[in-house]
């Protein structure tokens, strides 16, 4: 049984209504009754259930993030937008930012850059989201590519403790795809690495995403020196979601 604290985020995209919150009562139930499983249990949903969820969660470890926001810090002719300030102000902690699916939309390093630094000084954790292609993996590109996209997005940025850094393959997300452990191991080992001795960050976090399931966490919670999982699919149910902290652990 690992020791370790680990992370899970339930990263909900654009699934849920407000019958989901029911989903919920598992798994609050469950991190109650496991607190010697060192863990913290983020949901992320999509920005009409945010406040619904955080009502939710109250008396629970279970925090709530939203999964983007806009670069402004404050408010703004933005239509459609929501700024880190108004996340924060209904009672979040996390917001996800730079997902592959937000990069696909336009989502530039500087963009997420902004986003960052705009959520830290709203005092919001930011779960940074980072990955390479399966064509940059192909061209033997995946380490240029991650530090690159690291350093962008972290640029400046002075609260470094406050971001969980997510390593998600672009081509894992939502395909069932998954890197053998021995390379995922080696990715992590490089993203440590960089953020301690380039970035100069202590004791960073790193968790990894893409296709994470209850089945497959038995070989990923093996992966050396991994802090958690960002999970999407499998974080709807809240069944396969509950197994695979479980399985972290046992
Ligand atoms: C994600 O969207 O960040 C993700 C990891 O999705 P999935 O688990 O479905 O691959």
């Amino acid at each position: 049984m690992t020791n370790k604290y680990m992370y899970f985020v339930a990263n909900w995209k654009m699934y849920g209504d407000l019958k989901s919150l029911k989903s919920l009562d598992k798994v609050i139930r469950f991190s109650k009754s496991n607190q010697n499983y060192k863990h913290k249990i983020i949901y992320c949903p999509p920005n009409t259930l945010l406040y619904p969820f955080i009502n939710k969660v109250k008396k629970s470890t279970i925090s709530i993030g939203a999964q983007n926001c806009h670069t402004h810090e404050s408010y703004g002719p933005f239509t459609g937008s929501v700024s880190s300030k108004m996340i924060k102000s209904i009672g979040a902690k996390f917001v996800i930012i730079g997902h592959s699916e937000n990069r696909s939309y336009g989502d530039t390093d500087a963009v997420i850059n902004k986003k960052i630094k705009s959520s830290i000084n709203n005092g919001l954790k930011v779960i940074f989201c980072f990955g390479e292609t399966l064509n940059q993996r192909k061209k033997k590109l995946t380490n240029n590519v991650l530090f690159n996209q690291i350093k962008k997005g972290i640029f400046s940025i002075k609260k470094k403790q406050n971001i969980i850094f997510a390593y998600e393959p672009i081509w894992s997300i939502g395909t069932g795809a998954v890197l053998k452990k021995s390379d995922l191991e080696m990715n992590v080992r490089f993203i440590k690495n960089k953020l301690k001795t380039k970035l100069k960050i202590k004791n960073p976090k790193v968790i990894y995403g893409g296709s994470v399931n209850p089945k497959n966490i038995k070989n990923l919670k093996e992966i050396n020196n991994i802090d958690g999982f960002l999970i999407g699919g499998a974080s709807l149910d809240p069944k396969k979601f509950i197994d695979i902290v479980k399985k972290t652990f046992i």
